[in-house]
């Protein structure tokens, strides 16, 4: 049994986050939380600590991991002149092995308790990484990228040989771990994929009750190469529609130039949406427009989209969400959205809101009884507990730093500093 104690947040909805001072929470040998109360006397080991549910980071890119904060490239220039060579170097096994070691070592540290991730086109690099993130204790879905039209010829792939060798990897490892480990068929973009690739990936993916993970409408050129490409189709959601793409497990990144109509069609189907507000700017995409995804009725995590994001923490990916809300709210004509999140709503969508919309919400992402133990414990500045609580709940998010983390668990295990 581990018993934590401090403040806890606790993000129960997008609008209600409450804080519960002077709490105790047990951990059982099995990982879950048996008990969350109220202390009987304020303990000193408490005093100053705060306890929270581990960040959910819904997308990025594990072999980009070590070419953050590369500014200055567009994000079709990025990709061919960083990204690409950054996949290439995983085919050997040893540099691979590092780079995963140090990634799971880098978005713990950084408070992120479970990710949903791409891995390189080698199935070796992604077999390897699986046994790491066994070993690390991180929550990952993950999977080997797919592609095999339009992309540098060392990475491509044969469809039938990739779809066999993620088949494999996800009999390896789908729902390992205590079904910490999760398999993603990961087809890169519709621009990247043949027809057979992608039918195949979705048909895989619903069969062996995987998830599948993919890019959508990131910016204006990839949005040009999709109509120059499947010029007989409406738009790219159709086209992943019409492969079977859309199912309740698949993870459409970013979304930033989705339609009315393609926001229905999204929530219809039930895919989530991965709002990455960093990388989004940051790659000079555009301001994705969260509130419209969300009245649209579509379930959206974040992503700190690394590395086409520069940032891991999460809680600065949350922030720059807010911003871009703000952004929305205040210059574009004629005005789109007219409300924007409240941090609430942040802590949510980091949380409790994040696993929901990766079909983990009745296992992750809060602090109660049954749910597994994937928490921080964090030292904020001292005078945030003497703020109101809802001004508290702003306040930690604005200012909390990765230094601020002194433990990280997942599934009641201590993995973190
Ligand atoms: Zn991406």
């Amino acid at each position: 049994m581990t018993t934590l104690s401090g403040t806890l947040l606790q993000p129960r909805s997008a609008i209600d986050c409450a804080v519960m001072p002077n709490a105790v929470v047990r951990i059982g040998d099995d990982g879950r939380i048996v008990e969350v109360a109220a202390a009987a006397a304020p303990s000193a080991a408490a005093q100053g600590r705060w306890i929270i549910p581990g960040f959910i980071d819904a997308h990025l890119h594990l072999p980009q991991w070590d070419r953050r904060g590369i500014d200055g490239m567009s994000l079709f220039d990025w990709q061919r002149n960083i990204g690409y060579p950054a996949e290439l170097r995983m085919r050997d096994p040893a540099a691979a092995r590092r780079l995963a070691e140090q990634f799971a070592a880098g978005v713990i540290a950084n408070g992120t308790t479970t990710v949903a991730a791409f891995g390189s086109p080698f199935a070796s690099e992604v077999d390897q990484t699986f046994a790491v993130f066994e070993r690390a204790g991180l929550r990952a879905i993950y999977g080997m990228m797919l592609n095999d039209v339009d992309t540098p010829c060392e990475l491509s792939q044969r469809a039938d040989e990739a779809l066999d060798q993620s088949r494999q990897l996800a009999a390896n490892w789908h729902g390992k771990a205590g079904g910490r480990l999760m398999y993603a068929f990961s087809p890169r973009a519709s621009i990247r994929c043949s027809e057979r690739l992608m039918r195949g990936s979705a048909a895989l993916a619903d069969m062996l009750q995987c998830y599948l993970q993919t890019h959508v409408a990131e910016s204006l050129d990839e949005l040009a190469a999709v109509r120059q490409r499947f010029a007989e189709h409406v738009d790219e959601v159709d086209v992943f529609g019409e492969m079977g793409m859309l199912m309740p497990r698949t993870i459409l990144a970013h979304g930033v130039f989705l339609s009315a109509q393609q926001r229905r069609e999204v929530a219809q189907r039930g895919a989530a949406l991965v709002h990455c507000p960093t990388g989004n700017l940051f790659r000079e995409s555009g301001l994705m427009d969260y509130v419209a995804q969300r009245s649209a009725g579509i379930r959206v995590a974040l992503g700190s989209s690394v590395a086409g994001g520069p940032d891991p923490f999460m809680p600065r990916v949350a922030v720059q969400g807010l911003h871009t809300a703000k952004a929305i709210k205040v210059h574009t004509l004629p005005r789109r959205s007219m409300q924007v999140p409240r941090p609430p709503e942040a802590w949510w969508m980091l949380t409790r809101g994040g696993a929901e919309a990766l079909g983990l919400g009745d296992r992750i992402g809060s602090i109660e009884a049954g749910f597994e133990a994937d928490c921080l414990v964090v030292r904020p500045e001292p005078w945030i507990a003497e703020l109101p609580p809802e001004q508290q709940v702003s306040a930690l998010l604005y200012t909390i730093s990765p230094h601020q983390i002194e433990h990280v668990y997942i599934a009641g295990r201590r993995v973190g500093p």
